[in-house]
């Protein structure tokens, strides 16, 4: 049983019905999915994918370069409306920091107010974060320190850093998500975290329809390749498929309060 900890079901890129996609998933054991909420319109897409099907939950969040146009607290009212509208949404996220040449996206200062913003709704609601991080290790670490609690709690998804990163955010009491980027060359850093995390501090996803396993670089990414990530990362861990299957969906349902 393996569950894709974050991927985006309902996209303009797949080129298979979304039914294609989640009977391919459960032909190949992947029976839950949290389908992730990146926007006001992507969110309202993500819970009604989650109202309709039983095996998917959903986030709500705004990603980093987002709704650029609305303010904060329109961002935040939104956020506020839909988690009275489902009982599925599992998470606040995906949120956090993005230092990329992003045509025309939120700078520095403005990402940080609007994390913080998704911080404090997910502590008031007692929800989990789900935190995108991309070259922004300083940032997320001093945002997570400084909010850090027992009732802050979330993952660093697609975790694309080193072993020394991930003692912090582990210490801080936050979980790892591994994607298909492990199975990439070049990926020592991250590999090494692979290696040194305990069985019960990391999640597996695949970001589909984003980032597909190196044997299939250049096409759609789907949520039925989580067998690869977990294949990739007993290897790596040298222990059998089984075991880190389990942790995992352990792991994913604990952080998320998924029975
Ligand atoms: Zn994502």
């Amino acid at each position: 049983m393996l569950i894709d900890s974050h991927c985006h079901l309902v996209h303009k890129n797949y080129e298979i019905p979304l039914e294609q996609i989640l009977s391919e998933a459960r032909e190949n054991d992947v029976n839950k999915f949290i389908t992730i909420g990146t926007s006001i319109k992507e969110n309202v897409i993500a819970m009604q994918t989650a109202e309709k099907i039983r095996d998917v939950y959903c986030s709500i969040g705004i990603y980093p370069h987002e709704d650029k146009k609305i303010t904060i607290k329109e961002l935040r009212n939104s956020l506020k409306e839909n988690l009275k509208r489902s009982s599925k949404i599992v998470a606040i996220g995906e949120c956090g920091i993005d230092i990329s040449n992003w045509e025309n996206g939120r700078k520095i200062e403005d990402q940080i107010e609007l994390f913080e913003m998704q911080i404090d709704l997910a502590k008031e609601n007692n929800l989990p974060i789900i935190i995108h991080n991309r070259n922004g290790d300083k940032e997320v670490l001093k945002l997570l320190e400084k909010h850090s609690s027992f009732d802050l709690r979330g993952v660093i998804h697609c975790f694309d850093s080193t072993w020394e990163f991930a003692q912090k955010v582990l210490n801080l009491g936050f979980y790892v998500s591994f994607s298909n980027l492990i199975t990439y060359p070049r990926k020592d850093d991250v590999l090494e975290v692979v290696k040194n995390i305990p069985m019960n501090r990391f999640l597996v996803e695949t970001d589909a329809p984003y980032l597909p396993p190196q044997s299939l670089r250049g096409k759609k990414n789907y949520p039925k390749y989580v067998r690869i990530v977990t294949e990739k990362v007993a290897q790596v861990k040298q222990k059998t498929f089984e075991e880190v299957s389990k942790a995992s969906y352990e792991n994913t349902c604990k952080l998320f309060s998924i029975l």
